[in-house]
């Protein structure tokens, strides 16, 4: 089938909305038919090349739609269903899975990197030649062709741009703060960075019962935003991580139990781990360049019993996580519609990057 679908040329070069054929689905591979994109800064990772990306590619991985077709050997889904798309559809037969860790599983890394689906091809092709997937989604476009385990089927009143930032953001940010840091109520919670993820983070505290949320950014109109998501403090940037943590420390009596980073910046790690308390954690989400390292002053961590934990996605399992995320939202408790700032048509993709390059986006996403 003809898609229109916005690609990525080259690594630093234009996204271009053009059409492509999208072949079907493939055995153990589902059609959907995509009605939101969420625009996410692992997607801008891949244009400026702070994540190398094989191009030309179809980037975008936090969709949403409707199962359109599916292939041989599809039992968990079927047309018509309303599905939200996870990019870290595990194998559940791996040494990563078999441990419980599917967000690490070993066979969708690899796939990813190569720009593949599973079977490390692509569904995605111009004129014959090939184009890349990103991440297993693709979702910047009219549809895309995913691995059956990338559906997790959602109820169907739960909007399309809702579920699609489950899909990445939202699934990211409460994650890190319900299964990383298995925050419990009455807990301190910091969070460093209020785009998009960190804001997830935080609704994520809040509806943990965290008897102290702090926001931490550099602009007052996010901690605005913080606050009204229910941030019980807000801490401007200092100028230094040293700074800046003792406000967090003042403005929670001491530290947190959880600072969590969702910047990628050493200088916001940094500020995460000295606004702990003893026994506190670090929790750092957002991803750094490749060759970034970070200092930290090793006596507290002996000393205080500081701690640092990694996230990716949540440490989440989707199937599992997904339903029970948008559950808290269909019952007011994850008021999640909060994180939505700007609606645009897939030809305006370029202005939705320019709004989370400049920070005024909580979340722009791609009404497709
Ligand atoms: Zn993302
Ligand atoms: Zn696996």
């Amino acid at each position: 089938m003809k898609i229109r679908a916005a690609v990525l040329e080259r690594t630093g070069g234009p996204l271009t909305v053009t059409e492509l054929d999208l072949a079907g689905p493939g055995p153990g591979e589902v059609l959907v038919r995509l009605h939101a994109s969420g625009v996410c800064h692992s997607d801008q990772n891949a244009i400026d090349g702070t994540a190398e990306t094989r191009c030309p590619a179809v980037l975008g991985h936090e969709g949403a739609g409707v199962v359109e077709a599916v292939g041989d050997g599809v039992v968990s889904v079927a047309a018509g269903d309303h599905v939200a798309l996870s990019w870290a559809p595990s194998c559940g037969q791996c040494s990563e899975c078999l441990r419980g860790l599917p967000q690490l599983c070993a066979a969708a890394w690899p796939a990813m990197g190569v720009g593949g689906l599973l079977d490390g091809t692509s569904r995605l092709s111009r004129d014959g030649e090939p184009v890349y997937h990103y991440s297993l989604i693709s979702s910047f476009a009219e549809a895309c062709v995913v691995p059956e385990r990338s559906c997790v089927v959602i109820p169907k009143d739960v909007p399309f741009e809702i579920a699609g930032l489950v899909g990445c953001a939202v699934t990211t940010g409460v994650g890190a703060v319900w299964n990383t840091a298995q925050t419990r109520p009455g807990d301190r919670v910091a969070v460093v960075g209020c785009g998009g993820v960190g804001l997830s983070a935080l609704l994520g505290a809040v509806a943990a019962g965290a008897a102290q949320v702090v926001a931490v950014d550099v602009s007052e109109a996010k901690l605005e935003v913080a606050r009204e998501l229910g941030a019980t403090a807000t801490v401007i940037w200092a100028g230094s991580p040293e700074d800046t943590a003792e406000a967090v420390r003042d403005a929670s009596g001491g530290g947190v139990d959880a600072a969590v980073e969702a910047t990628g910046r050493v200088e916001a790690m940094l500020t995460a781990f000295l606004s702990t308390r003893n026994r506190g954690a670090a929790v750092l989400i957002g991803i750094p360049r490749e060759d970034a390292v970070l200092p930290l002053p090793a006596l507290s961590i002996p000393r205080m019993e500081r701690r640092v934990l990694g996230s990716i996605y949540g440490s989440s399992r989707p199937e599992r996580d997904f339903p029970l995320i948008l559950d808290l939202y269909r019952r007011g408790r994850l008021p999640l519609d909060k994180l939505v700032s700007h609606r645009l048509p897939l030809e305006r993709i370029d202005d939705a990057f320019a709004l989370l390059r400049n920070g005024e986006a909580r979340r722009a996403v791609l009404a497709l």
